[in-house]
Parts: structure tokens; sequence; C-alpha cells
């Protein structure tokens, strides 16, 4: 899977839309200090699933949500849409979160649940924890991690982690 491109609107400082183009190969976000660098990968790692607020750097999921400055009202919502190209075809991701509604995801514009997301990136070997993105201090964090955790990562990498998240669907059915 290749992600293509990226439209944020509303989400964190990002409140006009903001359409990126990602080329292939690897990309590096540079900026001077606040500029939204870090922003943008939660952005993208939010769209994939991410559920924890904390390491989306908030209290709350709806602290995503551009919360207004001096001279611009707060948003009631956020959305983040992911263009992704799969086996040739392409394929759209959105997620959508409103003040006091929560999360919605779609998928080629057919509302799907959170699961049906996770299992996309899952088997695509990409996703919100995927080594393919790294993030200010992760590098530290794999350095860190326990085995168990380190193994997780490695079989994420590996492209094998689709198959976990397979097998808990199943048993949990
Ligand atoms: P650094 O180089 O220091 O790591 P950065 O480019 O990674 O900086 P970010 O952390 O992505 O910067 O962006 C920080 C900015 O985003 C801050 O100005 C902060 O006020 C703003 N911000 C974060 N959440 C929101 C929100 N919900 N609404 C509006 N602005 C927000
Ligand atoms: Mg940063």
């Amino acid at each position: 899977m290749q992600i293509k491109r990226l439209r944020i609107s509303g989400f964190k400082s990002f409140v006009d839309p903001a359409d990126l183009v990602i080329e292939p190969g690897l990309t590096g976000v540079v900026g001077p200090n606040g500029c939204g660098k870090s922003n943008l990968l939660e952005a993208l790692r939010w769209t994939m699933g991410e559920n924890s607020a904390r390491s989306m750097r908030g209290a709350g999921m709806e602290d995503v949500i551009f919360a207004g400055t001096a001279t611009r009202p707060p948003r009631d919502f956020a959305e983040v849409t992911i263009l992704a190209e799969r086996e040739g075809d392409e394929t759209e991701i959105v997620r959508r979160i409103e003040r006091g509604a929560g999360s919605a995801y779609r998928i080629d514009g057919r509302d799907v649940r959170a699961k049906d997301v996770a299992l996309l990136f899952a088997d695509a070997a990409t996703g919100a924890h995927s080594p393919a993105l790294v993030s200010q201090n992760r590098i530290g964090a794999v350095i860190a991690a326990k085995p168990a955790e380190r193994r997780a990562m490695l079989e994420e990498a590996a492209g094998i982690a689709g198959l976990h998240v397979r097998r808990r669907d199943a048993e949990t059915k």
C-alpha cells in the first residue's frame, strides 16, 4: 500500500483544509518549532485508528479538534482523509470526529467500523503503530522496548501483524 495524499481539516493546528501529496520513497517533515510537524504525523496515525488520546498529546480525543486561537473560533469537527493505492486501486479512508458525537470512519464512501479500518491497514502491514511511521521519541521507544513489545514491532514490520488482528477478531466471534 502506498499513501499518496493526505487531506486534513480542523485537525489540531490544521484549521484550514490542507492537501498534501506524498511522493514515493522516504518522506521527512521539516519546519520551525510548533509549525505542526508532529500534528501531521498524528493526523495520519489518527486516521489509521489510533485510539489513545494520550498518544495524541491530549486528555480526550476531542482535543484533536482545532481549539481556536485569539483570532479564530474553535471548530466543531475534525476530518482527515488518506488516499492510498492498493494493488493498483485507489482507496479513500476518512475519519471524522464531531464534538459530543465521537468518531466515524468511511472507506470509499461507505460507513465502516473502526475495526474495518484497522484490518485494512493491518493487512497492508502499516497502521497507527506501524514502525514505518517514526515520530519524535519513537526511536528511543524501540530501543527501550521490552522483548515482547519489540517482537510486536518486528512482526508488524514483517507484515504478519494482520494475521494476529484477524485471529483476535475470529476468537471474539
Ligand atoms: P517541534 O519542532 O517543537 O516538535 P512541531 O512542528 O512538531 O514542533 P506540533 O507539536 O505539531 O509542532 O504543533 C504544535 C502546535 O499545534 C502548537 O502551536 C499548538 O498550540 C497547536 N495545537 C495543538 N493542538 C491544537 C488544537 N486542538 N487546536 C489548535 N492548535 C493546536
Ligand atoms: Mg514535534
